[in-house]
């Protein structure tokens, strides 16, 4: 079970770097410029004979996200989760000051001169971290305008391992939800945190593949509180309608889960597409790990996601020539073994 809680956080790097060189490309732009994501690379940076960035081409916009990092490091993926998961370890429990002032310490650290920040933070997340450096309080800190992003459910894969140490899951998920309010609004965006603390929970407990979808199903359809139409994209329906769609397809094709759910950094869409890739692969996990990053779109992020999930329910299973690039693993080992040692029935 260390070794599995170890391997969630481990995983949700892997996932991380092994998406990094590519975060927002199409399939078909990586297959074009990478051929196939086999191992953590550097960044892939495209350059015309002029020497100037190629933004675009025959597919689409060609984004950078990941420039100045180097092949084994990881984004604000991983860099979120480590926060939450070393407030934990820190605190001896869940204190929500604790983890904002860590994420926004974070997210501070890599502040450049020019006012932009380092790591691929996302933009809802961004304007949070701006409200709480300006001392409004984590209560108040997701900005009104943010969007349904998914860095509630990137980020919260140790609460899921509290849950466990702690036998405490009815606590736990509302409290997954209280970490997503202190960045996002959306309704949808605050679930995927919920259900992602609740799978890493139910693998860790050893769920068989069709109780996993299903109770997935159930946890998000009980706390998604319905999407107004203040929200941007809130005609684009809830995250359960989708993790319904999984539960009733779990063997469709990946093309037709990508049709159907799309991978792009809005949460009702990368989500899903993570989790019905790591039900498809339930067997497979580490060819599923690939697959997924290789199908682009936010793979950093449908990568970490999957890889916590990976690591949860299989341990230790990523190749050792991956964990051999992969920088920060002590740190990560650190915050697991910390979380390991919780006792129940503290704080
Ligand atoms: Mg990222």
């Amino acid at each position: 079970m260390r070794e599995r809680f170890r391997a969630t956080l481990i995983g949700c790097a892997i996932g991380d770097t092994l998406g990094m060189p590519v975060e927002g490309w199409k399939k078909s732009q990586i297959k074009k410029y990478a051929g196939r994501i086999t191992e953590p690379i550097d960044p892939i940076v495209l350059r015309d004979v002029d020497g100037n960035l190629v933004k675009q081409d025959e597919s689409g916009k060609l984004g950078y996200y990941s420039e100045g990092l180097k092949r084994g490091e990881w984004t604000d993926d991983t860099i979120l989760t480590l926060a939450l998961a070393e407030s934990i370890v820190a605190i001896g429990g869940l204190d929500l000051e604790d983890i904002a002032q860590r994420q926004l310490a974070e997210y501070r650290s890599r502040l450049l001169p020019d006012g932009a920040v380092f790591g691929g933070f996302g933009s809802t997340t961004t304007k949070a971290f701006k409200n709480l450096d300006k001392g409004v309080s984590y209560l108040e800190s997701a900005p009104e305008d943010g969007g349904p992003g998914n860095a509630p459910a990137m980020k919260m894969a140790p609460v899921g391992l509290f849950m466990y140490m702690r036998k405490a899951p009815r606590a736990g998920l509302k409290f997954a939800g209280q970490v997503g309010e202190i960045t996002h609004r959306d309704p949808r965006s605050i679930v995927s945190g919920i259900v992602q603390a609740h799978a890493v929970y139910h693998l860790l407990l050893g769920a068989p593949r069709e109780d996993f979808n299903y109770s997935q199903l159930e946890a998000c359809s009980w706390h998604e509180k319905p999407t107004t139409k203040n929200y941007p994209h809130a005609d684009k329906g809830s995250l359960a309608s989708r993790l319904e769609w999984i539960w009733k397809n779990p063997d469709a094709s990946v093309g037709e889960a990508f049709a159907r759910l799309g991978n792009n950094s809005l949460v009702f869409r990368s989500y899903p597409f993570a989790l019905f890739m790591f039900q498809k692969y339930w067997d497979n996990p580490v060819e599923g790990l690939l697959e997924t990053v290789n199908w682009g779109g936010d793979c950093d992020t449908t990568g970490a996601i999957y890889g916590a999930l990976c690591g949860a329910k299989n341990g230790m299973v990523f190749p050792q020539s991956w964990l051999g690039t992969l920088q920060g693993k002590e740190r990560l080992t650190e915050a697991a073994d910390g979380i390991f040692k919780l006792k129940e029935n503290e704080n």
